[in-house]
């Protein structure tokens, strides 16, 4: 006895749980094709947290962010100080 898989179609053993072929789950449901799971996989696991881990996540995500351009402010800030000096323009 053996299970085809809903996806490629590929015969496997009937007690695979999944596809040797395609990984595809063997529970007799359909799965869609095309689904690309690796570019959905942050989003997914952003959505499986609760409201809390969301509020932390953005909040260091936007710290993160505004150090960066903080950052990149300062440099410039120095950088164009010490161009202003070296050209003797006041
Ligand atoms: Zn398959």
């Amino acid at each position: 006895m053996t299970k085809s898989c809903p996806n490629c179609k590929e015969k496997n053993r009937d007690s695979a749980k999944f596809c040797e072929q395609c990984g595809n789950i063997l529970n007799g449901e359909k799965t869609i094709k095309n689904k690309s799971k690796i570019n959905n996989a942050p989003i997914r696991w952003f959505k499986k947290q609760n409201t809390g881990v969301k509020i932390v996540l953005v909040i260091v995500g936007f710290c993160f962010v505004l150090i960066v351009i903080l950052g990149i402010a300062i440099f410039l800030f120095i950088f164009i100080q010490t161009f202003l000096k070296v050209h003797n323009i006041t």
